[in-house]
């Protein structure tokens, strides 16, 4: 089976969030699990300042190789497009030729498999960013022998991100005007390129079995719920994984102590240290809680500004790493100025990210919605316990603590409302309290496998039906 897996983002090359994540890590498992496979992704600043060594294919690509198990991966070349500070935007402002960008990332994807005589069975495409793939496979490369056999598959990693442009800059597209129409990429009068993606692709995937249901309704499907079920016949949901090896308290750099499950001493330390950091008393009784994560409506963020005032009231500590909308970059701002058991730090920061999910006792992700979430995996692996909305792929992963069997991996609340948003840190907080139950839970937690194992079975799974 040979696949080509193309992300606008792979970590360590390139991040913004979850994606980067998959795509640095997904593509590994699948070779282990014996997928003949290739990653492509552009030449960002960031990539090219990774130092992984790289030789020269053409023009417009380079080869490289990583993780463990050397993965071939190929960077897409343009200093116009790529060589910027940002991905996709600066200072919250989204690049205006954003669509001009990935419509050259996507032809040159399918140019490089030709130019370097690669027939993959299957392209797997990630996002609006790379959907023109599969619009041009099934319409401008339909005829084309080296392509006609291609599948594709789809991953939908976040439904709120459609590549939505003017209509002035359909033709930058390459694509025939009557494919700007309601059945096609037309969306109220813009061109949607996801909706390319999820129309023209053989085969759909979410990151969620309950997002993938989710999707399907008006609440949650951002528009594009009626496309979503006409196809929901090709729609899978597969929870993401995370990589063991890179989330590892035991090894990852920049601790304070690296511990092992058995030793949760260590973790007492690293709580210690980020209590320093922050600015807080540094007393390990005082429950300390985390958040990593986007700065946006989507994570929470409105249901967490209004409670501020009631958790400095509270017997907790609370640190914020994120960055985001400028409105709430003002607030967390000042919240912290004005409260002493309050800290944010306003940057993307991995290594921080790593010292809050290892110093902290209770790891919030109190999204709107969540179509995988990765934070409350990794925060199991680091031994916080995560509180989360019953929602997407937190629903998929986390289970509610009870208090009379004892059972359960976390904290869930149901409503999105900052009052349901508080009482479940108020539970938080009596859970806590009770050192026992808290450390059976803690050491249950740690034991959880949420490698990438399972999932790039499915994945394989799904290629092979797909080519069949
Ligand atoms: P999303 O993809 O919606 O942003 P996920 O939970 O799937 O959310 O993945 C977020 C990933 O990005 C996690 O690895 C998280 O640790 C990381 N992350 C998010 N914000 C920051 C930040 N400010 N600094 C460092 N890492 C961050």
């Amino acid at each position: 089976m040979k696949v080509l897996f193309c992300s606008s983002e792979v970590a360590p090359f390139s991040k913004t969030g979850g994606l980067g994540d998959v795509s640095g890590s997904l593509p590994l498992a699948l070779k282990e699990a014996g997928v003949r496979i290739k990653v492509v992704t552009p030449s960002y600043s960031s990539a090219q300042k990774s130092g992984i060594k790289t030789e020269t294919i053409n023009d417009y690509a380079v080869r490289g190789r990583f993780g463990p198990n050397n993965t071939e991966i190929f960077f897409i070349r343009n200093q116009d497009y790529f060589k910027r500070k940002g991905l996709y935007q600066e200072q919250g402002k989204d690049y205006p030729d954003n669509l001009e960008r990935f419509t050259y990332f996507c032809r040159q994807t399918l140019q490089l498999i030709k130019d370097i005589d690669f027939q993959p069975d299957v392209i797997h495409c990630n996002d609006w960013q790379t959907a023109l793939i599969p619009v041009y496979l099934k319409t401008l490369l339909r005829r084309e022998y080296f392509y006609r056999k291609i599948k594709t598959v789809f991953t939908i990693h976040n439904l709120g991100y459609q590549g939505v442009f003017g209509r002035d800059q359909f033709p930058l597209t390459g694509l025939d005007w009557d494919l700007f129409a309601l059945d096609w990429l037309e969306y109220y009068g813009k061109v949607n390129l996801l909706k390319g993606g999820l129309l023209f692709s053989d085969r759909l995937t979410t990151v969620s079995p309950t997002y993938a249901r989710e999707i399907q309704t008006e609440l949650l499907g951002c528009g594009l719920q009626g496309v979503l079920r006409k196809r929901r016949n090709d729609l899978k949901g597969i929870i993401n994984g995370i990589d063991n090896r890179e989330w590892d308290p035991q090894h990852i750099s920049g601790l304070a102590r690296n511990y092992r499950q058995q030793r949760p001493a260590g973790k007492q330390e690293n709580k210690l240290e980020l209590q320093k950091q922050c600015g807080f008393v540094p007393d390990r009784k005082i429950p300390l809680i985390g958040f990593v994560g986007r700065l946006a409506d989507q994570k929470g963020l409105d249901l967490l500004a209004p409670i501020l005032g009631a958790l400095n009231q509270l017997p907790l500590q609370l640190v914020i790493l994120g960055t985001g909308e400028p409105r709430h970059h003002r607030l967390l701002r000042a919240v912290s100025r004005k409260y002493d058991n309050i800290r944010a730090f306003l940057k993307f920061d991995s290594g921080l990210a790593a010292r809050i999910y290892a110093g902290s006792d209770i790891f919030i992700m109190p999204s709107r919605y969540e179509p995988c979430g990765l934070g409350q995996m990794i925060s199991f692996r680091f031994g916080s316990v995560p509180l989360v909305r019953n929602t997407g792929g937190l629903a998929d992963t986390v289970i509610d603590f009870d208090p009379m069997r004892k059972t359960g991996t976390g904290l869930v609340f149901d409503h999105y409302e900052p009052g349901a948003l508080l009482e479940a840190i108020k539970r938080g907080i009596c859970l806590y309290a009770d050192r026992k139950q808290w450390e059976v839970l803690v050491s249950r937690i740690m034991k959880l496998n949420f490698s990438w194992e399972k999932p790039a079975r499915d994945y394989r799974q799904l290629y092979r039906d797909v080519t069949r």
